[in-house]
């Protein structure tokens, strides 16, 4: 992000959820610090987040009657929040820090911004909310320029359609998805969040990974034909990469990729969310992470012990290892999501979900994130394994560590009952 000048003003920032930690350290690493949060939620009154004080916004701006604003919630909602300030004369369009034209349309987040480049061998649009074979997306034929321009294609097809006044029947899964709303989107729709994960090879050999083939340190073949260099190089050159844009890295394991080197030159232009299994401590990833590109490290550990580790993980990987360089990552300030992936008769004793909430304490991670096994979507049916996540939750609150449920896996039932967990 490029420097702002705030001339003088103090800066509010309108919104303490969960991404305004990242937007707040976006803007303290160009050297802007919040004055205040504010939020709708009186709760939060009176409460500090990420060492900045929350208070009602006719207070702030009392307060600060020469102000600047960030709105930190992530679209569509930045826009609804811009809009209502700007309609109520609260703020002008100069005063908003984050400003930039939107437009009222139906859209959906993944199709405003969001580039898959998935396992499955395919380039998509879509988040993953929908069943993947109706999903828009287009298969990777090993014509990579030629692919990205066709996907590219599509995604703005689709947002014509969506948007004419005679829509075409059967267009895409698009068409009558619940998740297209009408609602406040950027003008500007280049890709803001690029999800990698096209092959790559990895060192361990989890019980639930569904991408064999990166096992034993084997990169698929096709893979090799669009790695993130090539991938975000053929990107620029059609001016489809938002120059903020967020990649996150999941293609294997990072830290044993031939040309990690070459990954990190690309990671360092831009934010990044690293899915890592820290079995390898990599420095070049610790000196990004020292440099404040990494924005979140997910790692699924999904033991407590580390024998339960040793048969999560295949046999691969040495718990007390994988313990020494998180300690050394979040040494260095990254803020890391330890995952918990409950695996039927693998992982689902008592012993390892203490295990596991006492380790996430131990290290002083940012939170813990619950999930079912991938490829068995119906787990959480069984009661043994649905009430060790609500027990696991209950030891992650009594031990002040937030806990959340990993998306797209729970049923709004679920969510509902998990999230009602008390002491
Ligand atoms: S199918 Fe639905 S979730 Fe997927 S991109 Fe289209 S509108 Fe979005
Ligand atoms: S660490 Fe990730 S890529 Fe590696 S085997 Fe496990 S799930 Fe698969």
């Amino acid at each position: 992000m490029d420097a702002i000048d705030t001339r003088g003003k103090a800066v509010i920032f309108y919104g303490a959820g969960h991404e305004a930690q990242f937007e707040i350290s976006k803007y303290r690493k160009i050297g802007v610090e919040p004055v205040c949060l504010c939020d709708k939620d009186t709760e939060k009154w009176g409460r500090s987040f990420w060492g900045v004080e929350c208070i009602p916004l006719e207070a702030a701006v009392k307060k600060y009657p020469d102000f600047a604003m960030v709105i930190t919630p992530r679209f569509p909602l930045r826009f609804r929040i811009m809009e209502e300030l700007l309609n109520s004369k609260t703020v002008t369009k100069d005063q908003l820090l984050n400003y930039e034209p939107y437009i009222k349309m139906k859209s959906c987040l993944s199709l405003h911004s969001i580039l898959d480049a998935n396992a499955a061998k395919v380039f998509a649009i879509c988040c993953g909310q929908i069943e993947s074979s109706r999903r828009p997306q287009i298969p990777f034929d090993g014509n990579l320029v030629e692919n990205i321009q066709k996907i590219e294609q599509y995604r703005q097809e689709i947002l014509e359609n969506l948007n004419s006044p005679n829509p075409k029947d059967n267009f895409c899964a698009c068409d009558n998805c619940r998740w297209a709303t009408v609602d406040y989107w950027p003008v500007d729709t280049r890709i803001r969040t690029l999800k990698y994960d096209f092959g790559g090879r990895c060192q361990f050999n989890c019980t639930y990974c569904f991408s064999p083939a990166r096992h034993n340190m084997v990169e698929p073949e096709w893979s090799k034909q669009a790695r993130l260099p090539e991938l975000t190089a053929c990107l620029k050159q059609i001016d489809a990469l938002h120059p903020e844009a967020v990649i996150e890295y999941a293609a294997g394991e990072i830290c044993v990729a031939p040309n990690q080197e070459e990954i990190y030159g690309v990671l360092e232009h831009y934010d990044s969310v690293i899915i890592t299994n820290a079995g390898q401590y990599s420095p070049g990833l610790a000196e990004l992470i020292a440099m404040g590109r990494v924005r979140a490290m997910l790692v699924s550990l999904d033991a407590g012990t580390a024998e339960t580790f040793q048969i999560v993980k295949g046999g691969a990987g040495n718990f007390n290892q994988v313990k020494a360089n998180l300690a050394k990552y979040i040494a260095l300030g990254a803020l890391v999501d330890l995952k918990y992936i409950f695996v039927k008769g693998v992982n689902d004793k008592i012993e390892d979900v203490e295990g596991f909430v006492a380790l996430a304490k131990e290290l002083g991670v940012n939170r813990i994130s619950i999930s079912k096994d991938h490829r068995n979507g119906v787990v959480s049916e069984e009661a043994h394994i649905f009430s060790l996540m609500k027990y696991m939750i209950s030891c992650a609150h009594k031990n002040g560590i937030a806990a959340i449920l990993a998306s797209g896996f729970f049923t709004d039932d679920e969510i509902k009952l998990l999230n009602s967990v008390s002491l």
